[in-house]
């Protein structure tokens, strides 16, 4: 219907023009060898505008079977991705475990020989089930199966213990954390293990780029929005790059540290089924500052509500 129409209308517009504007609405164009002329032009015009419509009709349908195809592709590659996560899990668990009990002695004392491949492979395990349980969530966001709990989650108590993950390689690194926060407790509707998620990998980054300087943490309320600010004077994050940090394993600037690319993506879904938004500003050379505005209670009746990311950059 809306191709027939298409091609009528300019057919009708060239007719008006012609007839109307150029002779004068006599419709003169009609009369003797020219009426036959504008006939066999108007025939093959239709016919031009026909095959045209069937090119357009089949360009159209190849595009939506190219998207459909890709889209099929797209679903079978998240569901290996989840798959070989899954299987990964368990055995990695269980070498975890025996690295574990090596480690503490379990089977007798270590010589230092022995002491340091152990525990190079038990950081490299943690690593790679860091990234199983990132895959995993990521294929679980993606095919709308995480469910949040609803608890009541103080975010002083979260922050709080959220930094002291942190204070080992804080110490280490001999920087300066300051923690910002309202006395009366600021109380909001979420899952504390999922918000915790976040704030750990807002705070781990932090910690991970931050080689000198500091990390400050601060919590606000205005009305029924809660807002967390973590900021650090690390290396900063280019402009360009500032927009690409929530995509899926993109990682940015020299990526000496090691990493995924996965945490943030994973925060800002997590942040968005949580109704709020997380925001990133960045000073190049300067540092960086992560804003994540929450809303104390979930909207009534909105289950999965897609709120939008922001990224700023100086
Ligand atoms: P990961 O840290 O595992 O690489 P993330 O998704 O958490 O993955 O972060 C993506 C990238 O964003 C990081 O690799 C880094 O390039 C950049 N980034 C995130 N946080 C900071 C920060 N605080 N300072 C500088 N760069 C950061």
């Amino acid at each position: 219907m809306a191709f027939g129409l298409m091609s009528v209308i300019p057919l009708l517009i060239c007719f008006y023009l012609i007839s109307v504007r150029f002779f004068g609405g006599s419709l003169a164009i009609l009369e003797g060898a020219n009426g036959a002329y504008f006939l066999l032009a108007l025939i093959i015009a239709m016919l031009g505008l026909l095959a045209g419509r069937r090119v357009i009709q089949e360009i159209f349908q190849r595009l939506v079977d190219a998207n459909q195809t890709l889209r099929r592709m797209y679903d079978q590659q998240a569901a290996f991705v989840g798959n070989v996560a899954h299987e990964f899990r368990a055995p990695l668990a269980v070498m975890k475990g025996a690295l574990d009990n090596l480690a503490d002695g379990l089977h007798g004392s270590l010589s230092s020989d022995q002491a340091e491949p152990v525990t190079m492979s038990q950081r490299e395990a943690s690593r790679l089930a860091r990234l199983v349980n990132d895959l995993l969530d990521v294929t679980r966001i993606e095919a709308g199966r995480l469910r949040l709990s609803q608890q009541s989650v103080v975010l002083q108590e979260l922050l709080t213990s959220v930094a002291q993950m942190f204070s080992g390689p804080i110490r280490e690194r001999g920087l300066h954390v300051t923690i910002d926060m309202p006395e009366q407790p600021v109380t909001i509707i979420g899952d504390r293990d999922r918000l915790k998620q976040v704030f750990v990998n807002l705070m781990g980054n932090a910690v991970k780029f931050t080689k000198q300087g500091t990390i400050s943490v601060r919590l606000t309320q205005d009305h029924a929005i809660a807002q967390i600010e973590i900021e650090d004077t690390g290396p900063g994050i280019a402009e360009a790059d500032l927009e690409r940090i929530f995509d899926k394993f993109e990682r940015v600037g020299d990526q000496s540290e090691e990493g995924s690319g996965l945490g943030l993506p994973i925060a800002k879904d997590l942040i968005q089924l949580h109704h709020g938004i997380i925001v990133a500003e960045s000073h190049l050379g300067k540092g960086s500052r992560f804003i994540v505005t929450l809303p104390m209670q979930p909207p009534s009746g909105s289950a999965h509500p897609a709120a939008p990311t922001a990224a700023r950059a100086s």
